[in-house]
């Protein structure tokens, strides 16, 4: 599944082509993954074609191209499986392929956008913007004005987040995968940050101490930061690709997905429970959950 690393490489690797880029030619191959779009696929189509993109902006987990001149935006949601590939206009259509834009950029040979997408989760859509309500000036899709910034965001605010976290009636790991206190935190990274920061996934939050919330932030920071900097490297102005099995997994894991393996701190076996459908893997050693604070 895409997280912030990856949409981050999708962002970087698109704007050199698409800012300033004019759309010749928009098909919608899978009406699906227009579910996001008010309109039906004739609307995306029209409001599509001929328009120019401003620089491809990203938060959390979502992306989006504002069109120039419009109060109004692309917005690409990756969703499960979703890839945003760079192809020449003549390049074969891959039969997962859901989306094509043929775009024209001033000082770049024509390309077309391919968004490809197996399990149709993820969507496009022409969205309005509305005013960022965190920064004066700025506007959002409305789409996405529910989500917070993510922690390398320069405006993320640690202070709110932490007050926030010790006000809310809830547990640390549902708090780290809820966007709208703090976005671009998926099942990976929040294992890997609680493990590394020593917290069960279960303490709740309000009893989470000062210090231990910081370290927490700064785990995160530091994981994402080694996942952005791994995919950074992945990255190939030809072929601009979202790929669950590229970035992250190459690194070393310490938790996740590490069930029954020796914990690399205590060497206890990594164990695994049930989280929200899915799975927390945890050192029950290491990250035990903690008498509330005093
Ligand atoms: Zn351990």
């Amino acid at each position: 599944m895409p997280e912030l690393p990856e949409v981050e490489v999708v962002r970087a690797g698109l704007a050199p082509v698409a800012t300033g880029a004019r759309v010749d030619r928009v098909v919608v191959l899978e009406p699906r993954s227009l579910r996001r779009h008010a309109g039906p696929p004739e609307d995306f189509v029209a409001r599509l074609t001929g328009a120019a993109f401003d620089e491809p902006q990203r938060r959390g987990k979502f992306m989006w191209l504002p069109l120039s001149g419009d109060d109004a935006a692309l917005v690409v949601h990756l969703g499960m499986s979703g890839q945003v590939l760079l192809r020449e206009r003549d390049a074969p259509i891959d039969r997962l392929t859901r989306i094509t834009i043929d775009v024209t950029h001033p000082q770049q040979r024509p390309l077309r956008i391919d968004f490809v997408d197996q399990r149709i989760f993820g969507s496009m859509a022409i969205d309005e913007l509305v005013p960022a309500s965190d920064q004066p000036g700025q506007s959002i899709p409305s789409q996405v004005a529910h989500i917070a910034r993510d922690p390398m965001d320069p405006l993320f605010d640690d202070r709110r987040f932490l007050a926030a976290l010790a006000r809310k009636d809830t547990t640390i790991k549902r708090a780290l995968l809820d966007q709208t206190l703090v976005s671009g935190i998926g099942n990976i990274y929040a294992d890997e940050a609680l493990w590394a920061a020593r917290v069960h996934y279960d303490q709740p939050t309000r009893s989470l101490s000062r210090p231990r919330a910081l370290t927490l932030l700064a785990e995160v920071r530091l994981v994402l930061g080694k996942a952005l900097a791994e995919g950074g490297t992945s990255f190939d102005y030809q072929y601009v690709n979202v790929n669950g099995n590229s970035g992250y997994f190459s690194q070393s894991l310490n938790a996740y997905g590490q069930t029954g393996l020796p914990c690399p701190r205590c060497g206890r076996p990594i164990v695994r429970e049930s989280f929200m459908n899915r799975g927390s893997h945890f050192c029950a050693f290491c990250q035990r959950i903690r008498a509330v604070r005093v």
